[in-house]
């Protein structure tokens, strides 16, 4: 055995234990949960559930309406909307890179909370007492399938849709640059638990909606390049926001249209979410490290894709992260 496999293999195991020891656990993951967020959420509940613990799961932003179909989705809980006020003691983090990426479910964790932070975003910090990390996994459902495997779980269909959620969504369909022999392995052993691949697509990735498509039609009209042509970036205000009618979900994967554009390296989606908040957006075709970017400005996320985001005006954010990224490429 490597030593890396060994060192996962040992946080398996101290995930497990913190998992066993203690009971009356929060589930949180980051702010406008994706889904490997919401499927990790849901996974881990369900094993709680098994296990016969008692857990709640709260997420600060509200669950999109299309994975409304998988178990638990609607269990999880906005954190103002819990009936318990009293503070939690275990928590269990999942797919979040960084604490402040908890957002208001923070609010919700005792003084002397331990967290296990299950993840696999290679920013990750590491806060929490108990680690289980794995950058090499394409999502973070992946590194929960290696947790639920050291339990004595019957796999059926509900369990088996919730991971297969956040492996699909985080691989973009199976076709990013994470999709490894071994997703493939999981995939095809949760199909055969009786997930259907083609109705997943469907209806996580393929279906859109109508406010989807209106913001699409805005941000393109923004569509700017760098002289080179290989940074490109658009833009929504929140005016746009208000006229298309649209939500947080509305907006996922509108940064991923300029990325197939022939020759750009990055490409970049600035969204006002205040007067003086832009929630940057970026994407690489692979060339570049866009984590490394994001990270400058106090975001994070991987290789290919990361975010953060700026308090700062719009026009003035769309300057330096241009200029940031234009100094990366030069170098
Ligand atoms: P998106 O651009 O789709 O919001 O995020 C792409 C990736 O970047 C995700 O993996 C997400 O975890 C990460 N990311 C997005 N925004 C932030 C942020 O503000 N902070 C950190 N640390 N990561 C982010
Ligand atoms: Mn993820």
């Amino acid at each position: 055995m490597t030593l890396q496999t060994e060192a996962y293999e040992r946080q398996l195991d101290e995930a497990k234990t913190f998992i066993e020891q203690y009971d009356r656990f929060l589930v949180v993951s980051h702010v406008h949960p994706d889904g490997d967020a919401i499927s990790s959420t849901l996974t881990v509940g369900y094993l709680l559930h098994q296990l016969g613990k008692t857990y709640t799961l709260v997420n600060a932003d509200p669950i999109p309406g299309k994975f409304s179909f998988l178990w638990g989705s609607d269990s999880i809980q906005r954190p103002q909307d819990l009936v318990s006020k009293e503070p939690f003691d275990y928590i269990i983090a999942v797919d979040c890179a960084d604490y402040s990426r908890i957002g208001s479910a923070a609010e919700r964790f005792s003084e002397r909370a331990q967290i296990l932070n299950i993840d696999h975003h290679p920013t990750n910090d590491h806060y929490g007492h108990c680690h289980l990390i794995r950058p090499e996994a394409a999502a973070t459902a992946e590194v929960l399938y290696d947790l639920l495997k050291r339990f004595e779980l019957k796999w059926g269909l509900d369990l088996a849709q919730c991971v297969y959620t956040g492996i699909l969504t985080d691989t973009g369909g199976f076709r990013y640059a994470n999709t490894s022999p071994r997703v493939m392995e999981i995939a095809s052993e949760l199909l055969s638990y009786g997930v259907n691949a083609h109705e997943m697509a469907e209806m996580l990735l393929e279906k859109r909606t109508l406010s989807h498509i209106k913001l699409l039609q805005k941000a393109l009209a923004t569509l700017s390049f760098s002289p080179d042509r290989k940074i490109s970036w658009m833009v929504l205000s929140l005016e746009d926001l208000k006229s298309a009618g649209g939500s947080n979900e509305d907006v996922e994967g509108l940064v991923n249209y300029p990325r197939h554009i022939e020759g750009l390296v990055v490409g970049t989606l600035f969204r006002e979410v205040d007067e003086n908040e832009v929630k940057i957006s970026l994407r690489s075709a692979g060339k570049v490290d866009v984590a490394h970017i994001a990270k400058c400005f106090n975001g994070g996320g991987h290789v290919r894709a990361a975010g953060a985001t700026v308090k700062k005006p719009l026009e003035e954010t769309i300057a330096s992260v241009v200029d940031q990224v234009k100094q990366v490429l030069k170098g």
